[in-house]
């Protein structure tokens, strides 16, 4: 374990840039370069990375000197690893979550998921959250690891949307828990890897709901939903 002093004595002293260190706490941004001129740096770290090894600090201060994006995978696959670990998880205010629907009941389904499915082992947190869609893509549904939180969209609390699709969506989420993103050797990041995929077929209902999404999915743009 490293102290914010040392990180920052490190990273200065190895890419030879004035390094503008911040430690931070926040749920989704782990690692950002708030701002790079020449010679000097503004990074954000999540305080995961005081437990870093030499090996991620080493490549980190590699990416802050080059910008070569292979130096990203050693750091992504330590957060993938730490993101799971019980020191980082966040506490989530009861209050903080929207659970009541008018047409469906989150909690319930979550239960009941994950005595079917996850013999218990999923995540224990939901809630709705608000309108998010760009204008190619709307997200039903998001997992967040530091929480152990799945969010789902309000908009999927509508009498024309099956219980099947918002079991559908709540069933991912989860999955999302029990098999956690990896870092492939490419550096690329694995979300729905195979073994994702072929759970989330083992869902009763999955073909019936992917079939009722790509028939509705234009709904939801159009503001039916
Ligand atoms: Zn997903």
């Amino acid at each position: 374990m490293y102290s914010s002093e040392e990180i920052h004595t490190f990273l200065s002293s190895s890419s030879g840039l004035s390094v503008d260190l911040i430690i931070n706490e926040n749920k989704r941004y782990l690692f950002t370069v708030l701002e790079k001129k020449r010679r000097s740096v503004r990074i954000s770290l999540h305080r995961m990375f005081l437990e870093a090894p030499l090996a991620v600090l080493e490549d980190l201060s590699l990416y802050l000197q080059t910008g070569k994006k292979s130096f990203l995978m050693s750091i992504s696959q330590f957060i993938d690893e730490k993101s799971y670990q019980q020191p980082y998880l966040q506490r989530v205010e009861p209050q903080a979550l929207h659970t009541t629907g008018d047409y469906y009941d989150l909690p319930a389904i979550l239960s009941r998921l994950q005595e079917d499915f996850f013999e218990h082992k999923g995540p224990n947190l939901i809630t709705w959250f608000g309108q998010k869609k760009t204008r190619s893509r709307i997200i039903f549904g998001e997992y967040q690891p530091l929480l152990q939180l799945v969010k789902i969209n309000k908009k999927l609390d509508h009498p024309s949307v099956p219980d099947y699709f918002v079991d559908y969506v709540v069933f991912h989420e989860m999955l999302h828990h029990v098999i956690p993103s990896s870092t492939m050797p490419s550096g690329r990041r694995s979300i729905h890897g195979p073994e994702f995929r072929k759970r989330e077929k083992s869902y009763i209902h999955f073909k019936k709901a992917v079939e009722w999404q790509n028939k509705h999915k234009h709904l939801f743009f159009e503001g039916v939903f």
